[in-house]
């Protein structure tokens, strides 16, 4: 009889220890810990993850770890909500649908990783420019993508905007361009207070952006260069450490 006991206990033992688990973990580790600026903004590590498959029953509490409205501040920036950690390109992070139509993406999904930071600028920008114009969006192109000179350290992505549907902002190829509405999706870059530099070849549009950053200290250092191949969109860069180089393509 205790024979018969020992082998029930080994065997419930054996399933609560070794299959059970596998069972119940619906989590693999990506191995790419997110920033947790918390507070400080310095980019420690924290022990989140956020990748996620199968069975999601018995998730542990990473409300913490979320994007959305409590999701940590960087220098004010605000962050759509499921942006998710690369699985293994450590630092980068997917620029997701937003939520609020405030940007919209033009490139595939593949094209659409960048730093952590990256995303809150784009995200911020576009939130901010439909407060102002509720009938409008910024279009965000290729992020880290192969086929450009700069995009590979998480920190590049071209974008133009509209402020209704039917001008162009940041873009004066296709007729009824928008130049006071450029100014501006460049001075809402500017406020971000992280451009490195700018790539646009309206240098009305360059010397208004620039004088604004100066004159509020926000992005005071940028720089905004005219450059072959820069009609029809904003090449942005800014200003943080670089991430591994990366050039996926789609
Ligand atoms: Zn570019």
């Amino acid at each position: 009889m205790k024979k018969v006991l020992f082998l029930i206990a080994l065997v419930l033992g054996l399933f609560y220890f070794t299959i059970k688990p596998s069972l119940s973990a619906p989590y693999i580790i990506p191995n790419a810990p997110i920033l947790n600026p918390g507070g400080s903004g310095n980019g420690a590590a924290s022990n989140c993850v956020w990748t996620k498959v199968g069975d999601t029953k018995g998730d542990p509490d990473l409300s913490k770890c979320q994007a959305g409205s409590d999701f940590p501040s960087i220098n004010g920036l605000t962050f759509p909500p499921n942006i998710q950690a690369h699985p293994t390109k450590k630092g980068y992070y997917s620029l997701p649908k937003s939520p609020t139509g405030a940007y919209k993406s033009y490139t595939c999904s593949g094209r659409s990783w960048g730093s952590m930071e990256l995303i809150g600028v784009i995200n911020t920008t576009a939130e901010r420019w439909k407060a102002k114009y509720p009938n409008g969006w910024i279009n965000v192109g290729d992020l880290n993508a192969t086929g450009h000179k700069s995009h590979k350290w998480g920190r590049a992505v071209d974008i133009d905007a509209t402020t209704n549907g039917k001008d162009w902002v940041a873009d004066f190829t296709k007729g009824n361009y928008n130049r006071e509405a450029t100014i501006e999706l460049g001075k809402l870059l500017a406020d971000a207070n992280m451009v490195r530099s700018i790539w646009y070849n309206d240098p009305r549009v360059n010397s208004a952006v620039l004088e604004y950053a100066k004159s509020t200290g926000k992005s005071a250092g940028m720089v905004m260069h005219e450059i072959v191949g820069h009609n029809n969109h904003f090449h942005l860069d800014i200003e943080i450490p670089l991430l591994t180089v990366w050039e996926p393509g789609c």
